[in-house]
């Protein structure tokens, strides 16, 4: 079973207009990226995928208009990051589980909470504090972390850098997640990226609470940093908390594996300490859904 617990909507539901194409070379460090992409181009990516967490990223109440990827914008005007979750999973129901994004400084916060619960059956959440720029530890936060561990849904965090210039790197360090999980030990948390490249922090954390995992999303094609945060985690002891995740349209799942499956020959190569391919086979067919305990 492929769950894949990282993956954004894609920006139009139908096919993608010439003229809207988006190219971007930041994500990856130079290497080529389209940001565009259609309903289609999404059920194809996870044509060998179970399951997916698919989600968008809600706006600074402060700049509504200002969205973290760019403007999805070929959906109807009325629809919203979560509208848009929601209606993508109609697609596939079985496959594709929406995941909401609130703002908690947003006051009508609890008012979405309850109708993209309620609604549109959202199963977790997606927060990028520094996207988002709120602090992770705030006490607006804090009553959201509580509803969140009460109704027992998981939140994927945005972990390391971006970039995203106006996206304070500081809000999106493990350190926060530390302390959240100390407040609320039954909230379920996933480190997104191994919070790269701070993998270290984030092993730190995932080691100490039973609730907190990371995801393996948009890793191999740093393959140093990538090959580092990895056999880190497997000298930690703590590969077995770590789910499998593409970050699409960054990346593909079919991308991801073969990068976790290439390990291998780069420890070969670079005469480094192989991590074992149990671990990686362990990371690939994982049931996040199981063990998040998700209905
Ligand atoms: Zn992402």
């Amino acid at each position: 079973m492929i769950v894949d617990v990282h993956t954004h909507i894609p920006t139009h539901e139908n096919e993608v207009p010439d003229s809207e194409i988006k190219l971007d070379t930041s994500m990856k460090s130079g290497i080529t990226t389209k940001l565009t992409n259609s309903v289609r181009d999404y059920l194809e990516s996870f044509k060998n995928v179970e399951k997916t967490f698919v989600f968008g990223i809600a706006p600074r109440p402060w700049k509504p208009k200002d969205l973290v990827l760019g403007n999805p914008g070929g959906w109807p005007k009325n629809f919203n990051h979560n509208d848009i979750a929601y209606k993508l999973s109609t697609y596939n129901p079985e496959k594709i589980i929406p995941f909401m994004s609130l703002h908690p400084l947003d006051p009508k916060i609890n008012d979405e909470y309850d109708r993209c619960v309620g609604d549109l059956g959202c199963k977790g959440i997606k927060l990028g504090p520094n996207y988002q720029d709120f602090p992770p530890d705030c006490e607006d936060a804090f009553k959201l972390y509580s509803r969140l561990e009460h109704d027992s849904l998981p939140i994927v965090f945005h972990q390391g850098t971006s970039p995203i210039s106006h996206a304070p790197l500081m809000y999106a360090s493990p350190q926060y997640i530390d302390k959240i999980a100390m407040a609320f030990p039954k909230l379920k948390i996933i480190l997104a990226h191994l919070a790269h490249p701070w993998q270290v922090d984030a092993l730190s954390v995932v080691r100490k609470h039973k609730n907190v995992w990371a995801d393996v999303s948009a890793q191999f094609y740093r393959p140093w940093s990538f090959w580092n945060g990895m056999r880190l985690f497997y000298e930690w002891g703590v590969t077995e908390k770590i789910f499998f995740g593409s970050d699409w349209p960054i990346t593909t799942p079919n991308e991801t594996i073969e990068g976790l499956l290439s390990l291998e020959k780069f420890a070969i190569d670079h005469h480094l300490p192989k991590i074992p391919n149990s671990e990686i086979q362990g990371i690939i067919n994982r049931n996040a859904i199981e063990l998040l305990k998700m209905s």
